[in-house]
Protein backbone atom coordinates (compact mmCIF):
# COMPACT_ATOMS: atom_id res chain seq x y z
CA UNK A 1 0.00 0.00 0.00
CA UNK A 2 1.69 3.51 -0.81
CA UNK A 3 0.06 6.41 0.92
CA UNK A 4 0.78 8.99 -2.33
CA UNK A 5 -2.97 10.27 -1.56
CA UNK A 6 -3.06 10.96 2.23
CA UNK A 7 -4.84 13.90 3.25
CA UNK A 8 -6.47 14.39 -0.71
CA UNK A 9 -10.76 13.41 -0.83
CA UNK A 10 -11.92 11.67 -4.02
CA UNK A 11 -15.76 10.94 -4.73
CA UNK A 12 -16.40 8.16 -7.23
CA UNK A 13 -19.41 8.17 -9.36
CA UNK A 14 -21.01 4.86 -9.81
CA UNK A 15 -18.73 2.92 -7.08
CA UNK A 16 -20.98 0.41 -6.62
CA UNK A 17 -19.88 -1.54 -9.16
CA UNK A 18 -16.94 -2.70 -11.75
CA UNK A 19 -14.62 0.10 -12.69
CA UNK A 20 -16.00 2.38 -10.59
CA UNK A 21 -15.88 0.18 -7.25
CA UNK A 22 -12.11 -0.54 -8.34
CA UNK A 23 -11.12 2.78 -8.67
CA UNK A 24 -12.27 3.53 -4.98
CA UNK A 25 -10.55 0.73 -3.39
CA UNK A 26 -7.35 1.99 -4.89
CA UNK A 27 -7.45 5.49 -4.44
CA UNK A 28 -8.40 4.12 -0.80
CA UNK A 29 -5.81 1.98 -0.35
CA UNK A 30 -3.50 4.69 -1.69
CA UNK A 31 -4.66 7.19 1.56
CA UNK A 32 -7.78 8.98 -0.10
CA UNK A 33 -10.52 9.65 1.87
CA UNK A 34 -13.06 8.12 -0.27
CA UNK A 35 -16.87 9.09 -0.88
CA UNK A 36 -18.67 6.50 -3.29
CA UNK A 37 -21.88 7.38 -5.31
CA UNK A 38 -24.15 5.49 -7.10
CA UNK A 39 -28.37 4.32 -7.09
CA UNK A 40 -27.83 0.76 -5.62
CA UNK A 41 -27.53 1.86 -1.73
CA UNK A 42 -26.85 -2.09 -0.39
CA UNK A 43 -24.16 -2.61 -3.70
CA UNK A 44 -22.10 0.92 -1.97
CA UNK A 45 -22.91 -0.09 1.59
CA UNK A 46 -20.97 -3.28 0.82
CA UNK A 47 -17.75 -1.37 -0.84
CA UNK A 48 -18.09 1.13 2.23
CA UNK A 49 -18.12 -1.51 4.56
CA UNK A 50 -14.59 -3.22 2.51
CA UNK A 51 -12.94 0.36 2.46
CA UNK A 52 -13.84 0.92 5.99
CA UNK A 53 -12.79 -2.45 7.20
CA UNK A 54 -9.52 -1.55 5.74
CA UNK A 55 -8.89 1.53 7.67
CA UNK A 56 -10.30 3.94 4.41
CA UNK A 57 -12.07 6.40 5.84
CA UNK A 58 -15.12 6.15 3.83
CA UNK A 59 -18.23 7.38 3.08
CA UNK A 60 -21.83 6.33 1.06
CA UNK A 61 -23.88 8.11 -0.78
CA UNK A 62 -27.02 7.52 -2.98
CA UNK A 63 -26.41 9.59 -6.11
CA UNK A 64 -28.36 9.51 -9.44
CA UNK A 65 -25.89 11.69 -11.96
CA UNK A 66 -28.98 12.27 -14.13
CA UNK A 67 -30.16 14.54 -11.39
CA UNK A 68 -28.81 18.10 -11.32
CA UNK A 69 -29.52 18.95 -7.71
CA UNK A 70 -28.53 15.58 -6.30
CA UNK A 71 -24.81 15.96 -8.10
CA UNK A 72 -24.38 19.48 -6.00
CA UNK A 73 -25.53 18.15 -2.97
CA UNK A 74 -23.45 14.91 -2.96
CA UNK A 75 -19.89 17.77 -4.09
CA UNK A 76 -21.28 19.59 -0.98
CA UNK A 77 -21.26 16.59 1.40
CA UNK A 78 -18.61 15.69 0.55
CA UNK A 79 -16.43 18.86 1.08
CA UNK A 80 -18.88 19.24 4.41
CA UNK A 81 -17.67 15.60 5.34
CA UNK A 82 -13.92 15.69 4.49
CA UNK A 83 -13.58 18.97 4.16
CA UNK A 84 -12.57 19.47 0.81
CA UNK A 85 -12.38 17.64 -2.70
CA UNK A 86 -8.95 16.90 -4.21
CA UNK A 87 -10.04 14.24 -6.96
CA UNK A 88 -13.46 13.55 -9.23
CA UNK A 89 -13.79 10.67 -10.62
CA UNK A 90 -16.91 10.59 -13.30
CA UNK A 91 -17.14 7.14 -14.30
CA UNK A 92 -20.95 6.46 -13.40
CA UNK A 93 -22.14 5.45 -17.03
CA UNK A 94 -24.65 2.97 -19.01
CA UNK A 95 -23.65 1.47 -22.41
CA UNK A 96 -27.22 0.71 -24.31
CA UNK A 97 -26.05 -0.46 -27.84
CA UNK A 98 -28.46 -1.01 -30.54
CA UNK A 99 -28.78 0.34 -34.05
CA UNK A 100 -30.53 3.98 -34.66
CA UNK A 101 -32.95 2.00 -36.83
CA UNK A 102 -35.70 1.23 -34.76
CA UNK A 103 -34.38 1.99 -31.64
CA UNK A 104 -35.92 2.92 -28.44
CA UNK A 105 -34.83 6.46 -27.85
CA UNK A 106 -35.43 6.29 -23.95
CA UNK A 107 -31.89 4.27 -24.13
CA UNK A 108 -30.67 7.58 -26.28
CA UNK A 109 -31.97 9.52 -23.41
CA UNK A 110 -30.36 7.38 -20.21
CA UNK A 111 -26.78 7.26 -22.33
CA UNK A 112 -26.94 11.58 -22.85
CA UNK A 113 -28.30 12.36 -19.55
CA UNK A 114 -26.21 10.03 -17.67
CA UNK A 115 -22.87 9.71 -19.97
CA UNK A 116 -22.58 13.36 -20.82
CA UNK A 117 -24.94 15.49 -18.22
CA UNK A 118 -24.24 13.75 -15.38
CA UNK A 119 -20.47 14.50 -15.80
CA UNK A 120 -21.25 18.32 -16.63
CA UNK A 121 -23.31 18.54 -13.91
CA UNK A 122 -20.79 17.32 -11.24
CA UNK A 123 -17.92 18.99 -13.14
CA UNK A 124 -19.92 22.12 -12.55
CA UNK A 125 -20.76 21.30 -9.26
CA UNK A 126 -17.15 20.05 -7.88
CA UNK A 127 -14.79 22.67 -9.95
CA UNK A 128 -14.71 25.63 -7.23
CA UNK A 129 -13.43 22.94 -4.50
CA UNK A 130 -11.12 21.57 -7.17
CA UNK A 131 -9.82 24.89 -8.00
CA UNK A 132 -9.10 25.45 -4.49
CA UNK A 133 -7.28 22.74 -4.25
CA UNK A 134 -5.64 22.27 -7.04
CA UNK A 135 -6.99 18.75 -7.65
CA UNK A 136 -8.03 16.52 -10.46
CA UNK A 137 -11.13 15.19 -12.85
CA UNK A 138 -10.78 12.08 -14.37
CA UNK A 139 -13.50 11.19 -17.00
CA UNK A 140 -14.48 7.25 -17.36
CA UNK A 141 -14.48 7.54 -21.55
CA UNK A 142 -14.15 4.56 -23.84
CA UNK A 143 -11.96 3.74 -27.10
CA UNK A 144 -15.53 4.55 -28.18
CA UNK A 145 -14.82 8.01 -27.39
CA UNK A 146 -12.10 7.14 -30.32
CA UNK A 147 -13.71 5.30 -32.39
CA UNK A 148 -17.54 4.48 -33.63
CA UNK A 149 -18.76 1.50 -34.77
CA UNK A 150 -22.22 -0.14 -35.41
CA UNK A 151 -24.34 -0.36 -32.61
CA UNK A 152 -22.80 2.45 -30.96
CA UNK A 153 -23.35 5.29 -32.35
CA UNK A 154 -25.08 7.08 -29.56
CA UNK A 155 -22.97 5.55 -26.82
CA UNK A 156 -20.23 6.71 -29.43
CA UNK A 157 -21.41 10.10 -29.15
CA UNK A 158 -21.52 10.60 -25.28
CA UNK A 159 -18.37 9.10 -25.43
CA UNK A 160 -17.00 11.86 -28.13
CA UNK A 161 -18.70 14.37 -26.65
CA UNK A 162 -17.14 13.34 -22.97
CA UNK A 163 -13.47 13.79 -24.89
CA UNK A 164 -14.42 17.59 -26.41
CA UNK A 165 -16.27 18.63 -23.12
CA UNK A 166 -12.52 17.42 -21.26
CA UNK A 167 -10.26 18.77 -23.97
CA UNK A 168 -11.94 22.43 -23.89
CA UNK A 169 -12.08 22.08 -19.89
CA UNK A 170 -8.29 20.99 -19.81
CA UNK A 171 -7.26 23.99 -21.39
CA UNK A 172 -9.96 26.03 -19.31
CA UNK A 173 -8.63 25.19 -15.65
CA UNK A 174 -4.85 24.44 -16.70
CA UNK A 175 -4.02 27.97 -15.36
CA UNK A 176 -6.19 26.97 -12.29
CA UNK A 177 -3.59 23.97 -11.31
CA UNK A 178 -6.77 21.81 -11.95
CA UNK A 179 -5.97 18.46 -14.53
CA UNK A 180 -8.00 16.74 -16.29
CA UNK A 181 -6.96 13.33 -16.98
CA UNK A 182 -9.31 11.53 -19.87
CA UNK A 183 -9.13 7.34 -19.14
CA UNK A 184 -10.36 5.18 -22.53
CA UNK A 185 -10.92 1.78 -21.34
CA UNK A 186 -11.07 -1.52 -24.09
CA UNK A 187 -13.39 -4.26 -23.22
CA UNK A 188 -13.48 -4.32 -19.31
CA UNK A 189 -15.61 -7.33 -18.05
CA UNK A 190 -17.84 -5.69 -15.78
CA UNK A 191 -21.85 -5.66 -15.49
CA UNK A 192 -22.03 -2.69 -18.43
CA UNK A 193 -23.49 -5.05 -21.01
CA UNK A 194 -26.16 -6.75 -18.76
CA UNK A 195 -28.16 -3.56 -18.86
CA UNK A 196 -28.33 -3.77 -23.04
CA UNK A 197 -32.02 -3.56 -24.44
CA UNK A 198 -31.30 -4.81 -27.65
CA UNK A 199 -30.97 -8.32 -28.05
CA UNK A 200 -29.09 -8.35 -31.53
CA UNK A 201 -27.03 -5.97 -30.09
CA UNK A 202 -25.89 -7.64 -26.83
CA UNK A 203 -25.16 -10.99 -28.96
CA UNK A 204 -23.18 -9.27 -31.37
CA UNK A 205 -21.06 -7.90 -28.51
CA UNK A 206 -20.98 -11.43 -26.71
CA UNK A 207 -19.80 -12.91 -30.36
CA UNK A 208 -17.02 -10.46 -30.55
CA UNK A 209 -15.44 -10.51 -27.04
CA UNK A 210 -16.42 -14.41 -27.22
CA UNK A 211 -12.37 -16.18 -26.28
CA UNK A 212 -11.07 -12.24 -25.58
CA UNK A 213 -9.04 -12.04 -22.50
CA UNK A 214 -10.91 -9.10 -21.36
CA UNK A 215 -9.48 -6.29 -19.01
CA UNK A 216 -10.42 -6.17 -15.57
CA UNK A 217 -11.55 -3.44 -13.72
CA UNK A 218 -8.07 -3.64 -11.60
CA UNK A 219 -6.59 -2.86 -14.51
CA UNK A 220 -8.36 0.79 -15.19
CA UNK A 221 -8.02 1.36 -11.72
CA UNK A 222 -4.07 1.29 -11.79
CA UNK A 223 -4.69 3.34 -14.71
CA UNK A 224 -6.37 6.55 -12.68
CA UNK A 225 -3.84 6.18 -10.00
CA UNK A 226 -1.10 6.53 -12.42
CA UNK A 227 -2.72 9.86 -13.19
CA UNK A 228 -3.82 11.07 -9.98
CA UNK A 229 -0.35 10.38 -8.18
CA UNK A 230 1.93 12.13 -10.37
CA UNK A 231 3.74 15.09 -9.37
CA UNK A 232 1.77 18.33 -9.86
CA UNK A 233 3.53 19.86 -12.69
CA UNK A 234 2.65 16.21 -14.22
CA UNK A 235 -0.77 16.59 -16.11
CA UNK A 236 -1.41 12.53 -17.90
CA UNK A 237 -4.39 14.13 -20.20
CA UNK A 238 -5.51 10.54 -21.98
CA UNK A 239 -4.61 7.02 -21.15
CA UNK A 240 -5.77 4.32 -23.82
CA UNK A 241 -5.90 1.07 -22.17
CA UNK A 242 -6.86 -2.02 -24.30
CA UNK A 243 -7.00 -6.08 -23.94
CA UNK A 244 -4.14 -7.16 -25.72
CA UNK A 245 -6.63 -9.49 -28.16
CA UNK A 246 -8.69 -6.39 -28.85
CA UNK A 247 -8.37 -4.38 -32.30
P1 LIG B 1 -20.83 -1.15 -14.40
O1 LIG B 1 -22.18 -1.37 -14.97
O2 LIG B 1 -20.26 -2.16 -13.48
O3 LIG B 1 -20.77 0.25 -13.66
C1 LIG B 1 -21.52 1.35 -14.03
C2 LIG B 1 -21.72 2.19 -12.79
O4 LIG B 1 -22.44 3.37 -13.14
C3 LIG B 1 -22.53 1.47 -11.74
O5 LIG B 1 -21.89 1.64 -10.50
C4 LIG B 1 -23.87 2.18 -11.75
O6 LIG B 1 -24.37 2.22 -10.41
C5 LIG B 1 -23.45 3.57 -12.20
N1 LIG B 1 -24.56 4.33 -12.76
C6 LIG B 1 -25.27 4.08 -13.88
N2 LIG B 1 -26.22 5.01 -14.04
C7 LIG B 1 -26.10 5.86 -12.99
C8 LIG B 1 -26.80 7.03 -12.59
N3 LIG B 1 -27.84 7.53 -13.29
N4 LIG B 1 -26.41 7.66 -11.47
C9 LIG B 1 -25.38 7.18 -10.74
N5 LIG B 1 -24.67 6.09 -11.07
C10 LIG B 1 -25.04 5.44 -12.19
O7 LIG B 1 -19.87 -0.94 -15.65
P2 LIG B 1 -18.38 -0.39 -15.82
O8 LIG B 1 -17.66 -0.40 -14.55
O9 LIG B 1 -17.81 -1.10 -16.96
O10 LIG B 1 -18.66 1.12 -16.28
C11 LIG B 1 -18.06 2.24 -15.71
C12 LIG B 1 -17.69 3.24 -16.80
O11 LIG B 1 -16.71 2.65 -17.64
C13 LIG B 1 -18.84 3.67 -17.70
O12 LIG B 1 -18.78 5.07 -17.89
C14 LIG B 1 -18.55 2.95 -19.01
O13 LIG B 1 -19.04 3.65 -20.12
C15 LIG B 1 -17.03 2.93 -18.99
N6 LIG B 1 -16.42 1.92 -19.86
C16 LIG B 1 -16.63 0.58 -19.63
C17 LIG B 1 -16.09 -0.35 -20.51
C18 LIG B 1 -16.34 -1.81 -20.37
O14 LIG B 1 -16.01 -2.57 -21.30
N7 LIG B 1 -16.88 -2.29 -19.26
C19 LIG B 1 -15.25 0.07 -21.65
C20 LIG B 1 -15.10 1.50 -21.76
C21 LIG B 1 -15.65 2.37 -20.90
P3 LIG B 1 -25.91 2.16 -9.99
O15 LIG B 1 -26.62 1.28 -10.97
O16 LIG B 1 -25.83 1.59 -8.61
O17 LIG B 1 -26.37 3.59 -10.01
Amino acid sequence: MTNNLQGKVALVTGASSGIGEATAVALGRAGASVVVAARRVERLAAVEARLAEEGVKVLALELDVTDEAACRAAVERTVEVFGGLDVLVNNAGVMLLGNVLGADTEDWRRMVSTNLLGVMYLTHAALPHLVERRGAIVQISSTAGRGARPTAAVYAATKFGLNAFSESLRQEVAGDGVRVVVVEPGVVETELREHITDANAKNALEDRITGMRQLQADDIAAAVLYAVTQPEHVSVNEILVRPTDQL
